[in-house]
């Protein structure tokens, strides 16, 4: 074995995912107006792919696909996961093979920090967990017992979902729900970062195996709503910017809950910059513990932020400021840095990481995602014609605003169809090289082009074993069935 060969044997995994940022909201990309200068320089470091989509643009159906690597309609995970959406199955399975479960029999050491949000609350704790949304009665926040549902993950640092960034709460070690909770006084970023370092430090020995390689994963919160709960030393970068200025996208419209925007944007940017300074305290471990050269660092998100885009806040929509997230890969040991315009999307991470590490044989037959290793490594190997996008109503039983999604994108095109509470549904195709605010609905101009993309769109719809494939038959002509 060479020493190439040997330097990239059984690399780490460092894979660190803000929750709710997108792609936009990177310095280095030119788009807002937002201080990043740590990811500025780490992206100059690495692979960057400047095409990455979240599949289904919510919390728990992309924390799902990225550890199943399956679509919703394979693993169950069709929406947010809470007490009225569980009983229905729809939580992450203890029975899937997840991601973790597969590197912890190739004999990896495992940390998982931060916000999970796939475990089925109960819905009557032992006590009031008292910081989960609570909207009409809902329970939101799970505590992870030890076990098959912590899929392989050795040290555990986690809760469900609760959103107070400045008071957050954690459960870790082996105790039950009372005992092994942990509450801090602190912005969670800065936190869930001291103790990844603490792990990747291996502090007293105790927190992994220092014989194995490790996977750490990292899921901040911030920056998701609430958006004012930052630290103030943060939002001092944006002192003489006002929230107008700060949204420089023509397609802002501080209308509807865009008018939110007006008040948040400070705050959003503030977290994002806060969030790249804390990062950087994760890659300065890396490098002064001699690990940076075979660690795997992965920067994503979940999902992105309209914030006032198109007069809307938050995500699930098919547009670009909710669906495209940054997704930098760097490793110094294997990837030369570039750009990629690879569509990658959600379910694809599981085994794409795994056959970057060196493990695409024990991927399971059952991953629906595709193994893009060696188009990352390399830039030559499979690609996509496009990626697909699906967001689906909370309820089974609609109330009169809910609404069905689904769309599916070429490096052209956005193409998406929508049931709401119209008779018909809503078609929206927008030209995504002439018009990047996809300010302009073009379906009824381009129906050559509505062609394509339904023919794109109906194959996507026939992988993922989606019901509309059966329900919605209306919206295929023949040439497609
Ligand atoms: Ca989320």
């Amino acid at each position: 074995m060479n020493s190439a060969e040997a330097d990239s044997s059984r690399p780490n995994l460092v894979f660190v995912f803000p929750d709710q940022m997108r792609k936009h909201a990177i310095g280095f990309e030119g788009e807002d107006p937002v201080v990043t200068p740590n990811l500025d320089s780490f992206a100059k470091e690495s692979v960057i792919l400047t095409h990455a989509t979240s599949t289904s643009p919510v919390c728990s159906p992309y924390r799902a696909m990225l550890f199943t690597g399956k679509y919703p309609h394979g693993n169950g995970v069709l929406v947010n996961v809470n007490s009225l959406s569980s009983p229905r199955g729809n939580f992450l399975k203890d029975g899937e093979r997840c991601f973790s479960d597969v590197l912890k029999d190739e004999g990896y050491s495992q940390g998982y920090i931060g916000k999970l949000h796939l475990h089925a609350p109960d819905p009557n704790p032992p006590y009031d967990y008292g910081q989960g949304p609570l909207a009409g009665g809902v329970v939101w926040d799970a505590w992870t017992p030890p076990g098959p549902g912590r899929h392989g993950f050795d040290f555990w640092y986690s809760y469900g979902t609760a959103n107070n960034h400045l008071a957050p709460h954690y459960w870790t070690g082996d105790g039950d729900a009372k005992s092994s909770r942990v509450d801090i006084d602190e912005w969670s970023v800065k936190h869930e970062t001291d103790v990844a370092i603490r792990y990747i430090e291996n502090e007293d020995g105790s927190y992994r195996d220092e014989a194995k390689p490790f996977s750490l994963f990292v899921s901040h919160n911030p920056p998701h709503s609430p958006y004012d709960k930052v630290p103030p030393e943060y939002l001092e970068y944006y002192d003489d910017r006002t929230n107008e200025e700060l949204l420089n996208r023509s397609n802002v419209r501080f209308e509807g809950r865009g008018k939110e925007a007006r008040e948040h944007a400070k705050n959003y940017f503030a977290a994002v910059t806060g969030i790249d300074e804390q990062f950087a305290r994760i890659l300065e471990t890396l490098e002064r513990r001699g690990l940076k050269d075979n660690t795997i660092v992965v920067f994503t998100s979940d999902h992105g932020e309209m914030m006032g885009s198109h007069g809307l806040m938050e995500k699930s929509v098919w547009y670009g400021e909710s669906l495209r997230v940054p997704f930098i890969v760097r490793w110094p040991a294997c990837l030369k840095p570039r750009k990629d315009d690879l569509l990658i999307g959600s379910a694809d991470i599981y085994p794409t990481l795994l056959g970057l590490m060196g493990f695409a044989e024990s991927i399971p037959a059952a991953c629906e995602g595709s193994n893009y290793a060696e188009t990352i490594a390399t830039g030559s190997g499979p690609r996509p014609e496009s990626a697909f996008y699906l967001c689906m109503p909370s309820r089974p039983e609609p109330p009169i605003d809910a609404v069905d999604r689904r769309g599916v994108f070429t490096h052209a095109y956005t193409f998406a169809v929508e049931y709401g509470p119209q008779a018909r549904p809503l078609l929206y195709l927008f030209d995504d090289r002439e018009d990047p605010y996809q300010l302009r609905n073009i379906a009824s101009d381009r129906p050559e082009v509505v062609r394509r993309m339904k023919a794109e769109f109906h194959a996507w719809l026939r992988r993922t074993n989606d019901p509309w494939l059966a329900s919605k038959r209306d919206l295929f002509d023949s040439e497609v069935e």
